[in-house]
């Protein structure tokens, strides 16, 4: 982190874009819990802390007269929140780099906290803007950047900003700094065997995290709706099941280069599917390669399980991303709660286990498995950027 900052005024980007309810309450503040030691580190040193953050997507989901919902999607309603976790005063700009925000930005003592409006009711937060960044950086004397989760884009919290700080006088924060070491824990020679977990619904998102992690990683297991894509490419029938045929070639090249490069690329052998999308559906299991017409594969199989597991307990790391079916639906959910208890007693015997991506983190909290593991990430794109190489904006900007 910075050094000297006793007196001085630090901006911090951070990850506050908690899910809330209709009544504005947070349904999980993970990402606020995850912010504090950066925040309470600052505070320790006699400096004062003014924190931004977006939150939703204010700019897509305007009112009807085409106003930002700014009932919606204001961080006010973080406030009360962030100062019973931080037992101290917080105080609330109305704005980002209006009059509010500088008048109390200037009042600041040390030791006090300032929560600016959500960055993205900011026109320009998205685009980059110039002259929003040097706005922002107008506010203070320091800049941290602590929002893993955002750290992919080079928006002008994220990065524009940076700009404005001389070397000294920017950096990372403490949670950016655990997140890029654990992640770098798998990037950079992993302990052996090495497994990658992937599921989740489309392959085209996750083709760049395959094809580097084809360059160092001993086992790929698949699942999710991804798998069917693979199991076409392979001349299986999958049914009604997910399917990017756009990415049929792809896949086959996938396979091929596992194949080359000695990586074992599973596919399960047998998924459970499902006569509809929906919970109460009825369900059978069967070959993944022979889904029957009005069918589709929503979980992996009894007997994939059972694969999947054995690969996981002689891990030393792994790596995982992504749901293995639908487990939003009860009766769809055993493949991934398997495989999330399977993460959590391979971590037991010593390996490195790292996961990573919304919902993957959303099934491991829910499976009361979260303590068990070595590390959930907070970033789902970022993360996913970072593993498969590419430098991020928001951390290039500060480092
Ligand atoms: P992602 O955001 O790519 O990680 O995808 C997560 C979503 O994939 C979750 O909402 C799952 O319900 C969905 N998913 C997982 N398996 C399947 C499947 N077999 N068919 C359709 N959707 C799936």
């Amino acid at each position: 982190m910075v050094k000297d900052l006793k007196g001085k005024k630090v901006l911090i980007r951070v990850d506050f874009n908690v899910p809330l309810n209709k009544e504005h309450e947070i349904t999980d503040d993970t990402r606020m819990q995850k912010a504090l030691p950066t925040i309470q580190q600052v505070l320790s040193e006699g400096a004062s802390v003014i924190l931004m953050s977006h939150l939703g997507r204010p700019q897509k989901k305007k009112k009807e007269d085409g106003s930002i919902n700014v009932e919606k999607f204001s961080l006010r309603h973080l406030v009360k929140h962030l100062s019973d976790l931080l037992d101290q005063e917080v105080i609330f700009a109305s704005d980002t780099v209006g009059p509010d925000a500088f008048d109390k930005a200037l009042a600041l003592m040390p030791g006090q906290v300032l929560v600016l409006e959500n960055t993205r009711f900011e026109k320009g937060e998205k685009s980059g803007d110039e002259e929003l960044g040097a706005k922002l950086a107008k506010l203070a004397d320091v800049f941290i950047n602590d929002a893993f989760g955002a750290a992919h884009r080079a928006h002008a919290s994220t990065t524009t900003v940076a700009k404005h700080f001389e070397a000294d006088e920017k950096g990372l924060g403490l949670l950016m700094e655990t997140e890029i070491n654990n992640a770098k824990k798998v990037l950079n020679s992993p302990a052996r065997p090495f497994t990658a977990i992937l599921g989740g619904a489309k392959v085209s998102d996750k083709i760049q995290l395959i094809e580097k992690l084809l360059d160092f990683c001993d086992n790929i297991l698949i699942g999710g709706g991804m798998t069917y894509t693979f199991a076409k490419a392979k001349h299986g029938t999958i049914g009604d099941s997910l399917v990017e045929l756009d990415y049929l070639d792809l896949a086959r090249e996938l396979i091929e280069k596992a194949r080359e490069r000695n990586v074992d690329l599973y596919l399960p052998q047998d998924t459970t599917i499902a006569s509809g999308f929906a919970n109460d559906a009825e369900r059978k299991v069967c070959p993944t390669m022979e889904i029957p017409d009005g069918w589709m594969g929503l979980d992996v199989g009894p007997e994939a399980i059972e694969t999947y597991k054995k690969v996981i307990l002689e891990s030393s790391t792994v790596l995982w991303n992504g749901p293995l079916g639908v487990f939003e639906f009860e009766n769809f959910a055993k493949g991934t709660f398997s495989i999330a208890q399977a993460v959590a007693d391979t971590t037991k015997t010593g390996a490195f286990t790292l996961i990573g991506g919304g919902d993957s983190v959303s099934a491991i909290n829910k499976s009361g498995l979260a303590e068990d593991v070595s590390f959930i990430s907070t970033g789902g794109g970022a993360l996913l950027e970072f593993l498969e190489g590419k430098k991020l904006p928001g951390i290039a900007a500060v480092s």
